[in-house]
């Protein structure tokens, strides 16, 4: 039997764990010995450098690192650029994960070929898709694509067995913010509300650390100081430096060098002046008080869609990196009315999802538990009523995966139509004004031969994965036409894009 890993692919870090030979979940060391890696990558095609190397590199080369890239997957026609060149998400993706892999190879000393890798609950399935084809370049064969959360209650469950229980998990990473409510029994786990927000994250709180900070260097050193890509680089490491050292401390110093440009008789010369700005834990606070009060919301949006109180809930479950600043316990306390409980906020994710992996693979050391993974988000169809366009709300949110629904009400809207166009939506709403992106698939069906309106019986066929991937097949009754979609396939590349990635790849030197 291969080993089969488990890779947590974070916004801002990344780590891998595996099943040791008495059934534990453990953490793979990556060669710097951390628990994680940062999802940095500096490009020098065809090097690429990924983790701490690469995030310090941002001080030198600013303009080579990529970093963040989970923010863009499933972005349609996005490019990382750097230099002449541009990279898909999944290209970027794909060497996030090699770098894992080949880090778990060496620890492990053997090959790995495939892997459970997680994605954020509310993660769409465009982005879902993208996760799926950035393992496939990368050479690994996916056992599961599995949300981060589930992954974090099947290793709380799998340490803390024997109890019975409801946990709401928080989990408040780099770049994305996911709230799940799950039920867990001796022998199985199942999903009962899921929410979240995909561009939020401890990178916001960053970013406003950096703009005030900004606006003091102004105010005490003068209008002059300017913030260039190198002076930003430097700024980000120190303001996601200084933000973690608060988790600790009441207030911290964050020192850097800004930019003057100083008139000389040779012209104007770039001069680089060491500037000194205090932050408070409380001014944290305050300058991240709203970014807080959206996950509160959240949550509460959560636990009254699950139909359930604070008192139903046994235990509060913090996970992801940002959940460690104490504005964040002192909300949870606030809210929950419990205390919520820390374990490995950093790895507990990847631990999950190795348990995931070896439950899949039958590992005998583990003990069975049944996993019940749902669908995020409702699914619909695109249907006119009264000639105003309606989403058909088809299937509904946090349905059990794999699921295949059938509906047959529908038809055309004008006498001898011979094509039919069905569009396919994902979210929670009738408007199709509201989806942002628009459908994330759509396909045509024949419907000829010329028959009048609203004569053709067409049904549209949803079947998901358990990874919620998606097909969907529309047919026309009276004459068995049938015509279908994988939804979101290749969402943001090309099928010739893919096969230029997958050279590049191959040619790739990862280090
Ligand atoms: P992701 O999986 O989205 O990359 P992680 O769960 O690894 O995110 O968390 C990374 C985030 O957590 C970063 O934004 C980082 O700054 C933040 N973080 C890590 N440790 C601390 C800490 N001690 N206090 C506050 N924030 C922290
Ligand atoms: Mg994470």
């Amino acid at each position: 039997m291969s080993r089969s890993i488990g890779i947590d692919l974070g916004t801002t870090y990344s780590a891998v764990a595996y099943i040791d030979d008495f059934g534990k979940p453990m953490i793979i060391k990556n060669a710097d010995g951390q628990t994680t890696t940062p999802s940095a990558v500096y490009i020098d095609t065809p090097v690429y450098v990924v983790g701490e190397v690469a995030l310090q590199s941002t001080l030198s080369d600013p303009d080579r690192v990529v970093q963040f890239i989970k923010r863009f997957m499933g972005v349609p026609n996005y490019r990382a650029r750097v230099g002449e060149q541009s990279y898909s998400p999944e290209f970027i993706s794909s060497l996030i994960l090699r770098k894992l892999v080949n880090e778990a190879e060496n620890a492990l000393g053997e090959s790995i070929s495939s892997a459970v890798i997680t994605v954020p609950a509310y993660f769409t399935e465009a982005q879902r898709q993208a996760t799926y084809e950035a393992a496939q370049l990368a050479g690994l064969q996916v056992m599961r694509i599995i949300n981060e959360p589930t992954a974090a209650a099947l290793n709380y469950g799998v340490t803390n067995r024997g109890r019975n229980s409801k946990i709401l998990v928080y989990d408040l990473g780099g770049g994305t913010f996911d709230v799940t409510v799950l039920e867990v029994r001796d022998d199985a786990l199942a999903v009962i509300g899921v929410g979240g927000d995909a561009q939020l994250g401890g990178k916001d709180f960053d970013e406003r650390v950096m703009n005030y900070v900004e606006e003091q260097v102004r105010e005490n050193y003068g209008e002059d100081m300017q913030i260039d890509n190198f002076v930003e680089a430097e700024l980000r490491l120190k303001a996601e430096g200084a933000k973690r050292q608060l988790s600790g401390r009441n207030s911290v110093p964050i020192t850097f060098k800004a930019k003057r440009v100083l008139e000389t008789e040779r012209g104007p010369v770039d001069t680089y002046i060491p500037v000194r700005v205090e932050l408070s834990r409380e001014k944290l606070e305050s300058l991240t008080n709203d970014l807080l009060s959206r996950t509160e919301l959240l949550l509460n949006n959560v636990l009254y869609k699950s139909g359930l109180k604070w008192s139903d809930i046994d235990e509060v479950l913090c996970v992801g990196g940002s959940s460690k600043m104490p504005m964040v316990r002192e909300m949870l306390t606030r809210v929950t009315g419990k205390k919520p409980v820390m374990q490995d906020p950093d790895e507990c994710v990847a631990l999950g999802a190795a348990v995931q992996a070896g439950l899949l693979v039958g590992d005998s050391a583990l003990q069975p538990i049944k996993i019940n993974h749902v669908l995020s988000h409702s699914l619909g169809v695109a249907t006119v009523r009264d000639g105003k366009t309606v989403i058909d709300q088809t299937i509904p949110a946090l349905t059990p995966l794999p699921c295949v629904h059938l509906r047959d009400n529908y038809t055309t809207s004008v006498d001898n139509q011979t094509t039919l166009q069905i569009s396919i939506f994902e979210g929670e709403s009738e408007d199709p004004d509201a989806y942002a992106n628009g459908p994330i698939g759509t396909f045509e069906l024949d419907s000829s031969p010329p028959r009048p309106k609203g004569q053709p019986q067409i049904s549209v066929e949803f079947r998901c994965d358990e990874n919620g991937r998606i097909v969907a097949v529309a047919r026309d009754a009276d004459t068995g036409r049938e015509s279908r979609t994988l939804i979101s396939l290749s969402a943001t590349r090309g099928a010739k894009e893919s096969e230029l990635e997958s050279q590049m790849l191959a040619e790739a030197i990862i280090c």
